[in-house]
Order: C-alpha cells, then sequence, then structure tokens
C-alpha cells in the first residue's frame, strides 16, 4: 500500500520536501469499516489551508498519511451498508488502499466519467451552486464577480450565473486563462491579476459595479472588489486562497468594516457540508446543465500516487485549469 506522507507542516511556502512516499501496510477493516481501492484523489486548495491548524475540520498532522478526499472503490466490506464493487467518497488519504468507516463515507452514483463525481457533480460543483445561488443570491441582471475563476470551483460559478441571467467577470491569472473564460466558458469579461492594476481592470469590467463578490481568494482581490460593491451587495466568503501558501499576508482587506456599514454589504462565509441534505436539487439541475451543453466541465487529471504533492504544489501556484485530481 504505497502511501504519501506529510513529513513535516510548512512554516513558509509548501515544497515537495514536506512529503515521502512509502510503502505502509495493507490495511485490516474493522467492524463497520470498508475497505477501499482509491481511484482518484482530489486536489483542493483546502488540502493546504488544513496545515494551518483545525478549521471545519481537524488539522492535518506530521508524519502521518496526508489527508484528502478521493472517489474509492470497495474492494470488502464489514458494513452492512456498504458492498464490494460499490463507489464511494470519503477521506481515504493520500494512498492505494485505505479502511474507512461507512458512516464517513458517502455512496456515489455509477456514472461515467466517474471524474465527474469529484468535478462538476462533486464537492466543486455543489459550493459553487449552493455557494452562489444560496450565499451570493444573484438576480437576474446582476454584475457577479467570481475570483479564481479558471479554478473548479470558480469555473462553475462564473457559467452558473451566465445560466441565471447574470453579467460575469471572472478573476485569474495570465492571459490564456482569461481568454478561456470568455472565449470558452461564455463569461462576459475577464481580469488577468497578474497583469497589473486589479482596481482599475474590474471598474473598466464593471462600470454598474458589482452587485455580488464570490470570493475565493481574500487579500488584495477582495480589497479591489469592495470599494466596488453596490449598495446591498453581497459577497459569498467561499475561501481565501491567497493567504493559504506561505506566510499569510499582514494586511487588509482595508475598508472593513466601514465599506460593509456604507454600502450595507451582506458578507457570508459558507461551508459545502452544510448544504448536503439538499444536494439532490443542486445535483438534479447541474446534470441537466452539463446533457445540454450549458454548462462545461473541465478537468485536468495528472497519473500517479507519485505525483500528488508536484500537483498540489501546482495548483497553488494556478498551474490548474478546473478540477485538478490524480488517477492511481
Ligand atoms: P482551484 O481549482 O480554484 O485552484 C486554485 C486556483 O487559485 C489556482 O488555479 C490559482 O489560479 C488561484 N490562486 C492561487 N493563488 C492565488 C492568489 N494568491 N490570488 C488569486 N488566485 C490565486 O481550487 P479549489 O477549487 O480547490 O478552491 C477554490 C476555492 O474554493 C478555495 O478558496 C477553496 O478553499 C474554496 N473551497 C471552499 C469550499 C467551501 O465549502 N467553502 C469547498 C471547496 C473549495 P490563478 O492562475 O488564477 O492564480
Amino acid at each position: 500500500n504505497r502511501q504519501i506522507l506529510l513529513v513535516e507542516k510548512p512554516s513558509g511556502k509548501l515544497g515537495p520536501e514536506h512529503f515521502k512516499m512509502v510503502d505502509g501496510a495493507m490495511p485490516e477493516p474493522k467492524d463497520g469499516e470498508a475497505l477501499l481501492r482509491v481511484r482518484y484523489i482530489s486536489l483542493d486548495a483546502a488540502n493546504r489551508a488544513w496545515m494551518h491548524g483545525a478549521t471545519y475540520r481537524s488539522a492535518v498532522e506530521a508524519n502521518s498519511v496526508m489527508a484528502g478526499g478521493a472517489i474509492a472503490e470497495v474492494i470488502s466490506s464489514k458494513a452492512p451498508e456498504l458492498a464490494p464493487g460499490d463507489i464511494v467518497f470519503g477521506d481515504t488519504g493520500w494512498q492505494e488502499f485505505a479502511a474507512v468507516p461507512a458512516k464517513h463515507l458517502t455512496k456515489m452514483p455509477k456514472l461515467e466519467p466517474m471524474t465527474h463525481l469529484l468535478s462538476v457533480f462533486g464537492i466543486a460543483g455543489l459550493t459553487a451552486y449552493f455557494g452562489l445561488l444560496e450565499v451570493g443570491k444573484p438576480r437576474e441582471g446582476a454584475t457577479v464577480v467570481v475570483s479564481a475563476a479558471a479554478g473548479s470551483v470558480g469555473s462553475i460559478v462564473g457559467q452558473i450565473a451566465k445560466i441565471k441571467g447574470c453579467r460575469v467577470i471572472g478573476i485569474a491569472g495570465g492571459a490564456d486563462k482569461c481568454s478561456w473564460l470568455t472565449s470558452e466558458l461564455g463569461f462576459d469579461a475577464a481580469v488577468d491579476y497578474k497583469d497589473g492594476a486589479v482596481f482599475k481592470a474590474l471598474r473598466a469590467a464593471a462600470p454598474k459595479g458589482i452587485d455580488v463578490y464570490f470570493d475565493n481568494v481574500g487579500g488584495d482581490i477582495l480589497e479591489a472588489c469592495l470599494p466596488q460593491m453596490n449598495n446591498y451587495g453581497r459577497i459569498a466568503c467561499c475561501g481565501a486562497i491567497s493567504q493559504y501558501d506561505g506566510t499569510p499576508s499582514a494586511h487588509g482587506p482595508r475598508g472593513v468594516p466601514g465599506l460593509i456599514v456604507v454600502k450595507r454589504l451582506v458578507m457570508q462565509g459558507f461551508i459545502v457540508m452544510d448544504y448536503m441534505k439538499e444536494s439532490p436539487r443542486a445535483l438534479a439541475d447541474l446534470q441537466a446543465w452539463v446533457k445540454s451543453g450549458k454548462l462545461k466541465v473541465q478537468e485536468d487529471i495528472i497519473d500517479g500516487l507519485a505525483n500528488t504533492p508536484k500537483a498540489l504544489i501546482g495548483l497553488l501556484a494556478g498551474e490548474n485549469r478546473g478540477k485538478r485530481m490524480i488517477r492511481l
């Protein structure tokens, strides 16, 4: 059972030296557990945030198998609700095989391609759906801005906002990603935050101001959006990737809470897990949009467990377009 251990928690930027691949023991499932063969490991910006300490889940610890969500196949089961051949989602960690309590696993439908269970029909799709529609609550015709727009969550947020009749502006790193957003995904405009002043470029792209900002990054980009929010606007705080890797910035965003008061903004954080009971209706919509071609699915699949650390480091550096995952 090949495994990737987090050997040390990074104090600065995450690097390959923080991980080690080992040959571990084959796990033995106990009562209530299933033995799983991992098929696809999800790479998430949050993997890095978990290294800072406890968040909505416990912190990952040094010298243990690196935590991470995955799609896996049940090999054998000591839990009545799971049988060999079932496909599940759960935190298996970065390894080939895992024994996991059935109560911590979600049984998934058998659909092709299976990778969609991690992207559009998985956490990324549900985060985009509930974060935009239940937290951001855009009205038809609203101006919606989304950051990390070419990533897995952001690329779906922008497309759902278009489906709902909004004007959509994506913020992403690099000209290639920006032209992909407008030419392939139907965004109305895109701002390359690596190419100079975000504030000015946003002003040009959203001359009527921003009604809903879906924030994946926090930091300077949030600071650039705040003064451009319209009165009674909403900010859906999904994540703060600019603060995850390395030493978090000591600054801002400035203008908080002043601008929140003056503009009567609602700024709300959310965790997708809180919406899981409502996932059937979200999945029905997402499936219909994918089937009709209104929602394009972008996946970035890398082969081999050994590449998992490099793939996470690359995701934090913006290498990925759409949902990045490892195929075992
Ligand atoms: P993505 O696929 O979006 O990949 C991360 C992207 O972030 C990179 O491709 C990079 O693109 C961009 N990025 C990296 N550093 C910065 C920076 N300093 N400033 C701006 N952009 C940056 O990853 P995920 O889909 O895993 O995560 C997206 C966000 O969603 C994260 O904040 C994550 O924590 C959050 N999330 C929240 C959930 C919830 O329940 N609240 C659930 C799931 C995810 P670029 O080239 O554009 O820089």
